[in-house]
Order: structure tokens, then C-alpha cells, then sequence
């Protein structure tokens, strides 16, 4: 799996890192960044609930086999 954040989208909230913290952080910019590509396999249901839970639809999934 990987994971993106549009940095058009994304309001720097801190939803995501919160819920999946080794695969999202926020940056300086402030909007978060994903820091894990590919997504580690232990972390994909956060990735999910991150996705589900962020405000602004700005994570985006790309499964892989
Ligand atoms: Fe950005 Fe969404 Fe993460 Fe909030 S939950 S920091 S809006 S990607």
C-alpha cells in the first residue's frame, strides 16, 4: 500500500499522525507528509482509519499486490 496528502487539501490538523504516526507527520509547511512508502504492512488499517477519519479528504490509497 501506499499513501498520499494532497498539500492543496490538507489543513495541518494532525488527524492523521495522530492515528498512524509512523506513516504520517506534519511538516513545517504545516501539512502532513507521508514518511512511510510503502505503507508497512502492521500500519495499513491506520492508514485506512486515517484516511476514513481526515477532515478534508486529502489522503489518498494506492493498493498494491
Ligand atoms: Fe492533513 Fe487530513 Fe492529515 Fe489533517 S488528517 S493533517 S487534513 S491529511
Amino acid at each position: 500500500m501506499r499513501a498520499f496528502i494532497d498539500p492543496d487539501t490538507c489543513l495541518g490538523c494532525g488527524v492523521c499522525e495522530s492515528i498512524a504516526p509512523k506513516v504520517f507527520r506534519l511538516g513545517v509547511e504545516p501539512y502532513a507528509k507521508v514518511i512511510a512508502d510503502p505503507v508497512p504492512q502492521a500500519d495499513e488499517a491506520k492508514v485506512r482509519e486515517a484516511e476514513a477519519s481526515c477532515p478534508e479528504q486529502a489522503i489518498s490509497i494506492e493498493e498494491q499486490n
